[in-house]
């Protein structure tokens, strides 16, 4: 049991910030503005923090195929600028984007070795719209998605629920587990939205039917929603499931100041979610929870979702 450990590990590593992106929305600000500001708050001394590794490739072929990911290094390598019409690359991006992967599954490790009760990777590039065959969306490998094969492989567990509450659809984890119901993928986000997928009516397929849940929001919504959709919806399913660990793809883009959505959450309302997934992590999974930095890009905001979320995460609730 991992009752005696109440700590929450933090992945966080300056060579995040060499994925560089020029004038574009996922700037490596976003990570130094957080970083900062979980120094400032007194946080950061309360958690474990958590070295990253590059992931070795055969992990990433989990989810990505090798030509995909020999393209991005290849691409990287020669200096191209851009992956797809808004996904930047740098030279150093496939080893950032590596490392990004590294970093959720060196979370994931402390946690099943007891060094930590629960962590937050503050990792980019983002993962959640990555395709087995390409990037998209900001997005370069699906960090996610390899933490929950990497879960089941290499931890022998059947069952991983992720919750992915960023703004946007996760199209890239959808499909991934579409007909797959050893991992539940649910999601909240705004709809019409980029990337267009994430109707209510997109349930999983074959085997995988019914593992697959979606919430899609119209422009305003606000916390209450939020709420409801996890009251009346999410959490009842993820019991049904039964998960033994418990993913969040956490975008923080649904906050009412973020510059490329319409929700209306604010800050605090992340803290309020985090904690009704503490407590269902505990109840279910002896609280093995991992969350995975996704979107966010208002950095004022940003960094204080991220704030009260990594508290949700540390609150001991007895
Ligand atoms: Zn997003």
């Amino acid at each position: 049991m991992n009752n005696s450990i109440n700590t929450t590990g933090v992945v966080y590593d300056k060579r995040y910030l060499n994925h560089r992106t020029g004038n574009h929305p996922e700037c490596p600000e976003r990570l130094t503005s957080i970083f900062e500001y979980l120094e400032e708050k007194g946080v950061v001394k309360e958690t474990i923090r958590i070295e990253p590794y590059p992931a070795p490739v055969e992990f990433v072929e989990y989810i990505h195929n090798k030509e995909y990911i020999e393209s991005v290094k290849h691409r990287c390598a020669i200096g191209s600028v851009m992956l797809d019409m808004d996904t930047p690359l740098s030279r150093e991006t496939y080893d950032v984007a590596l490392l990004a992967v590294g970093g959720v599954l060196s979370a994931i490790d402390a946690i099943m070795n007891g060094t930590v009760r629960n962590g937050l990777c503050l990792v980019r590039p983002p993962g959640h719209h990555a395709m087995p065959d390409r990037g998209m969306g900001f997005c370069i490998f699906n960090n996610i998605a390899i933490g929950a094969r990497y879960i089941q492989k290499k931890y022998k567990m059947k069952r991983v629920a992720i919750i992915d509450w960023d703004v946007h659809h996760g199209n890239g984890t959808q499909f991934v587990f579409y007909e797959d119901p050893t991992v539940f993928y649910c999601s909240l986000h705004q709809f019409p939205h980029y990337p267009g997928t994430g109707n209510i009516h997109e349930v999983g397929l074959h085997k995988g039917e019914g593992y697959t849940m979606n919430a899609p929001l119209g422009a305003g919504a606000d916390i209450t929603v939020y709420r409801k959709v996890f009251e009346e919806r999410f959490l009842p399913a993820i019991k049904r499931f039964n998960p033994e660990f418990i993913l969040i793809s956490s975008g923080f883009d649904a906050h009412r100041d973020d510059p490329l959505a319409g929700i209306n959450l604010k800050s605090e309302n992340y803290g309020l979610l985090t904690r009704m997934i503490v407590s269902l992590a505990r109840e279910l999974c002896d609280s093995r929870l991992v969350s995975v930095l996704e979107g966010g890009y208002n950095l004022n905001a940003l960094k204080s979702s991220v704030y009260e979320h990594l508290c949700g995460l540390m609150k001991t609730v007895q």
